[in-house]
C-alpha cells in the first residue's frame, strides 16, 4: 500500500507529506535511510514527490523519493561533497530582494547563478515597491544585473504587482522563493495565497523564535492553483557546481568573452582581450566584473576543494 504525496516540511528527519485526504507525518524509510547514506541529496526535502508506506504496527514512512525535475542545492562545506537538496521540482526560482533599503546587486547576482543552476525558470522580485519614489527606475537598474531575466516590482502589503506571478502558481505549477530574510517572502507568500499563513517577520519576533528557524521553510498550497516554496536565507546557501549557472547568470560577460583573441582567455593579462576591453571602455560595469570574478573564484576554490577529498 504505497500513496504519492507531496513534502510540504522537513523538522528533524520527520516530512509533513500533502496527501490526496491531507496532510501525513512520516518518518524516513529504510530504502531511503540507506540512500542518504551514500548520498545526502537522496534525503526528501521541501517539494519532493514521495510513495508513502503505512507499516502494519502504525507508522507511515517515505518509502521512495521520487526522481526531481529541478532541484536547488546547497553546497554542504567540509563534511559532504554531494550538498544537500533546500527544494526540489521548482517550475520558477524567484530571487526576492527589496527595494529598500537599496537592493543589493552582488546578492541578486550570486542567487541568480543558484536559481539557473536549479533548473527552474529564473526570476527576479523587487518588493516593498511602496517604499520607493519610483520602483521602475530601479527595476530597469536591475536589468543590467539579471540579464534576459524578467524584473518584477511588487508590493505585499499594497497587493500590487502580483497578477504577473498568478500564473506562476496556476495549478501544476511551484514558485519558489529565494532572498535573504527580511526580504518580504512570507508577506509574498500570503499575498498570494491570500491568507496569513506564513508568519512575517513581526509576528516571528513577537513569537521570540529565531529568524532562521526551519520552520518557516515550507511548501503552501495555494488555493485552487499550484504551490509556493520559501527557501532559506541567503547566508545558508552555498554554489554546488556553479560554473553552467554563473555562465547563464552572466550572459554578458560571456558573450563578451566570444570576442577574446584566445578561446581560453582569463581576462586577466592576455592580450586582445574583448572583456578588460569593454571594461576600459564603460561598456563593462566594475562592479559587475569584480562580482563575476568574485564568484568564479568561489566556484573553483569549492571544485578543488571537493576533488581534493576525492
Ligand atoms: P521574510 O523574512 O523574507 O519572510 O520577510 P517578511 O515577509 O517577514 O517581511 C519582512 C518585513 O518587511 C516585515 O516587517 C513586513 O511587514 C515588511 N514588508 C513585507 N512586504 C512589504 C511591502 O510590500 N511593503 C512594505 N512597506 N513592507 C513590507
Ligand atoms: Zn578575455
Amino acid at each position: 500500500d504505497r500513496r504519492p504525496g507531496r513534502v510540504a516540511r522537513v523538522d528533524r528527519g520527520v516530512c509533513t507529506v500533502l496527501a490526496a485526504d491531507g496532510p501525513v507525518r512520516a518518518s524516513l524509510g529504510p530504502a531511503v535511510l540507506a540512500a542518504a547514506a551514500r548520498d545526502l541529496t537522496a534525503l526528501p526535502c521541501a517539494g519532493d514527490w514521495v510513495l508513502l508506506a503505512r507499516w502494519p504496527d502504525g507508522p507511515v514512512t517515505v518509502d521512495t523519493v521520487l526522481p526531481r525535475r529541478t532541484a536547488l542545492i546547497r553546497r554542504t562545506a567540509g563534511k559532504d561533497a554531494s550538498g544537500q537538496v533546500l527544494a526540489a521540482n521548482l517550475d520558477t526560482a524567484a530571487v526576492v530582494e527589496p527595494v529598500h533599503p537599496e537592493p543589493d546587486a552582488a546578492r541578486i547576482e550570486r542567487l541568480l547563478a543558484l536559481a539557473h543552476e536549479s533548473g527552474a525558470t529564473p526570476l527576479v522580485v523587487l518588493t516593498k515597491v511602496d517604499l520607493a519614489a519610483d520602483p521602475q527606475a530601479v527595476a530597469r537598474q536591475l536589468a543590467a544585473v539579471a540579464p534576459g531575466v524578467p524584473v518584477l516590482p511588487v508590493s505585499a502589503e499594497q497587493g500590487t504587482g502580483l497578477a504577473p506571478l498568478r500564473p506562476l502558481v496556476a495549478p501544476g505549477r511551484t514558485l519558489a522563493l529565494l532572498g535573504p530574510s527580511g526580504a518580504g517572502k512570507s508577506s509574498l507568500v500570503n499575498a498570494l495565497v491570500g491568507a496569513d499563513v506564513m508568519p512575517t517577520q513581526a509576528i516571528r519576533r513577537v513569537d521570540g523564535k529565531g529568524r532562521h528557524t526551519t520552520t518557516w521553510r515550507a511548501l503552501v498550497p495555494v488555493p485552487g492553483g499550484g504551490a509556493v516554496l520559501d527557501t532559506p536565507g541567503v547566508r545558508a546557501v552555498g554554489l554546488l557546481d556553479g560554473h553552467a549557472g554563473l555562465d547563464r547568470a552572466f550572459t554578458d560577460i560571456a558573450e563578451l568573452a566570444t570576442g577574446c583573441r584566445y578561446a581560453d582567455c582569463g581576462h586577466t593579462a592576455e592580450p586582445a582581450c574583448a572583456v578588460r576591453e569593454a571594461l576600459e571602455s564603460g561598456e563593462l560595469p566594475p562592479r559587475r566584473w569584480e562580482s563575476w570574478r568574485r564568484l568564479q573564484r568561489e566556484v573553483a576554490y569549492e571544485g578543488g576543494r571537493r576533488q581534493s577529498r576525492l
